[in-house]
């Protein structure tokens, strides 16, 4: 049941949010673009779950989905054990508000006429979050405190432009936090920044899911980042609209199962010791990805995947599902039939 305020959603231990054979497309120039292909998804509470893969993947659409910002064109999606469609009115309202997302870009998603009290008193006042000016008050230095932009008095008559870029993205997170959300989406939410602020952030944004209770959807290109902040949660890669393997970071990384995976793995740049560790070197057949207009048949990774079967890899596509051997789950046809 959805609640107001502090209170959960669902009982403790079940998922917040459930994907079920979702599909998504979309019409450009009268042809129908598959986006999403067959997702099925859980997330539970309090969980920290990165969606990974190279752009054009599908990771910030299903993002949307679960934030509400899109809705499937097949499928079913549940929030707290019931369909979005069953929600209405009032509970409608209210599970709007707990599902928040934060953009890659927070210069173009804050408005640069309005102060950083504005922009965070809007929802506030919007939503009824705080009675009174006093209160507003209140809960503005409450929650840029909470970001890390501190003293609130030196931010909150300041305007967007006169922020650095991981203040801007601070200020982004404090305006999703304004409505007490239960889950976060937080898409590409450090790519924008300087390097060296990018911890900072991805410190913060744990020490708030700690602290709130958050569940966070964490979208990010780089297995890297999804390592370091996902490392108690589960990665999920996604190639060409679908998931292909999903399971436990330590899992994932230590021992990538499907061969995309492990292109990703052997992509990612020599600093990281602990990635370096478990690379393989992984030589593709091509490095051109397919358009979605034109998915190949079968397993979609088959034109550039080094262990391609002719006769099995272009002729069945593989669905997630749990491989002998491995912890994660896979859709890869020779790694089901323990062949890899
Ligand atoms: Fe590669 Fe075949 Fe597995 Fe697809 S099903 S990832 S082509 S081995």
């Amino acid at each position: 049941m959805v609640t107001d305020g502090s209170q959960t959603m669902t009982k403790t231990g079940q998922p917040l949010v459930q994907m079920e054979g979702i599909y998504r497309s979309f019409v450009k120039d009268r042809q129908v673009i598959p986006v999403l292909q067959d997702i099925n998804l859980e997330v539970g509470e309090n969980e920290i779950l990165c969606l990974v893969g190279e752009s054009g993947c599908g990771k910030t659409t299903t993002g949307k989905i679960i934030a509400g910002l899109l809705e499937p064109s097949r499928g079913v999606m549940r929030v707290a054990d019931r369909a979005i469609g069953d929600y209405r009115g009032r509970e409608k309202a209210l599970l709007r508000r707990q599902l928040q997302i934060v953009h890659q870009d927070p210069f173009a998603s804050l408005n640069p006429a309005h102060t950083i009290g504005d922009i965070l008193s809007f929802p506030l006042k919007r939503h009824r979050m705080t009675e009174g000016g006093a209160a507003l008050k209140r809960r503005i230095w409450e929650l840029l405190t909470m970001v890390d932009l501190t003293p609130p008095g030196d931010m909150v008559n300041k305007y967007p432009h006169q922020l650095s870029g991981g203040q801007r993205q601070r200020v982004s997170i404090a305006r999703a936090l304004t409505v007490q959300p239960r889950l976060i989406v937080a898409d590409e939410a450090v790519s924008m920044v300087d390097v060296s602020i990018r911890i900072t952030l991805l410190k913060m944004l744990l020490r708030l899911r700690q602290e709130l209770g958050l569940t966070i959807v964490f979208i990010t290109h780089d297995l890297a980042l999804a390592k370091y902040f996902a490392w108690e949660g589960r990665i999920a890669v996604m190639y060409l609209g679908r998931i292909v393997e999903i399971g436990r970071t330590p899992d994932v990384i230590a021992h990538p199962a499907h061969p995309y995976t492990r292109a990703l793995l052997a992509a990612v740049p020599e600093a990281d010791p602990e990635l370096t560790r478990h690379k393989q070197t992984i030589a593709l057949r091509s490095d051109d990805i397919p358009r979605l207009t034109d998915i190949p048949p079968g397993c979609a990774f088959h034109p550039r995947c080094p262990f391609f079967a002719a006769g099995t890899c272009d002729a069945h596509t593989p669905h997630l599902k749990a491989a002998p051997g491995w912890d994660q789950q896979v859709a890869c046809l020779l790694v089901q039939q323990g062949a890899l």
